[in-house]
């Protein structure tokens, strides 16, 4: 089962191997995956994706976990990409962490998988729409996109999704914090977590005046800030509630469109990425650009030159031939 036929056909059959072996393509850039995902497109679009982000610690792998519960006992299956941008380990380096999860990996009706940073700068958050496109064309009701910390890297995984939650907590980063991160500005839902600690209404107060002071949002929605303990299983239906007042909102308004939109974010991280490896990959650049340095050339004359000879066809920036290439 190597062939990208093989993997479409049997994928959208619920088939778990193929899950894992096209989400590693999506991951590794393998040249098989685009093939796969043309096999498979027509499966893609029915599953919900909600994206959850927020400073470390505050609890976004215990939200996610109780999220996943409540869902499969609303009967519905979930698919979870927990990303770590900050992270240079492929594959598992969160999965130490995912032990609280192991509940779930019993259930056939959840499908766990973790994701770290690779050399590719912007690749990570085309492979976790990647991901997510595969993990919908399973067949997976829900996505739930978990990254790990507060950077632009995670805006980009996170921002893929329908409905972003911004995990915070009283103590650790206070609202003002979160404020100055920009995080209210990806959020789609806020959530306090750790409601059981004191500091979290005052932290929900804070927040709820940001978001009634301040014009963070045009499209007509105002953000919730829904308060939870996902460690005591408090608060939970009220945030699934709000994820579905959230997504009939965007039905309405135009949920097609949005999607769109961000497809074509999507092409976009697919060009730049293929650019760069065929321009960086095929044409003895790393060599060029050691002499021209050894020479004294400026890095923006070195650039200059590499982007005339781009532009004017000298340099095949895009091989004909790529198909054939090997995977990075
Ligand atoms: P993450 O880094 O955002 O994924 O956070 P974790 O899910 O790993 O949680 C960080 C710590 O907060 C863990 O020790 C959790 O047990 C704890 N925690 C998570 N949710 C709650 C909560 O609702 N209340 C309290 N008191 N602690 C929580």
């Amino acid at each position: 089962m190597r062939d990208p036929e093989t993997i479409a056909a049997k994928l959208v059959e619920g088939d778990r191997l193929a899950l894992s072996r096209s989400i590693s393509w999506a991951e590794n850039g393998d040249p098989r995956f685009p093939e796969t995902l043309g096999r498979i497109w027509e499966h893609v679009g029915r599953a919900r994706r909600t994206g959850i982000t927020g400073p470390p610690g505050a609890g976004k792998s215990t939200l996610v976990n109780e999220l996943a519960r409540h869902l499969r006992e609303d009967g519905r299956t979930v698919g979870i990409l927990a990303i770590d941008p900050s992270s240079p380990f492929s594959g598992g380096a969160l999965l130490g962490d995912r032990i609280r999860m192991e509940d779930r990996t019993s259930d056939s009706g959840v499908f766990i998988r973790s994701m770290a940073s690779r050399e590719s700068h912007g690749g990570l958050a085309r492979a976790s729409v990647d991901a997510c496109d595969v993990m919908d064309a399973y067949g997976f009701d829900d996505l739930l996109v978990e990254t790990v910390g507060v950077g632009q890297a995670e805006y980009d995984v996170v921002g893929a999704a329908d409905t972003v939650l911004v995990v915070l907590c009283p103590g650790a980063g206070d609202g003002i914090q979160a404020m100055k991160a920009g995080l209210l500005e990806v959020a789609d839902i806020l959530v306090v977590n750790k409601s059981d600690l004191p500091g979290a209404d005052r932290l929900q107060t804070d927040l709820e005046e940001a978001t009634h002071t301040r014009d963070i949002r045009r499209d007509g929605w105002e953000v919730p800030v829904v308060g939870v303990s996902a460690a005591k299983d408090e608060g939970l239906e009220k945030l699934l509630g709000a994820i579905d007042e959230h997504r009939a909102h965007l039905e309405k308004t135009g949920l097609a469109a949005v999607r769109r939109e961000k497809r074509a974010q999507q092409v976009e991280r697919v060009v730049g990425e293929r650019l760069e490896e065929e321009l960086w990959g095929s044409n003895g650049l790393g060599q060029r650009v050691d002499s021209a340095l050894n020479e004294g050339s400026t890095a923006y004359d070195i650039a200059e030159t590499i982007l005339e000879d781009v532009l004017s066809g000298k340099l095949a920036a895009l091989g004909r031939d790529s198909k054939t290439k090997a995977a990075r």
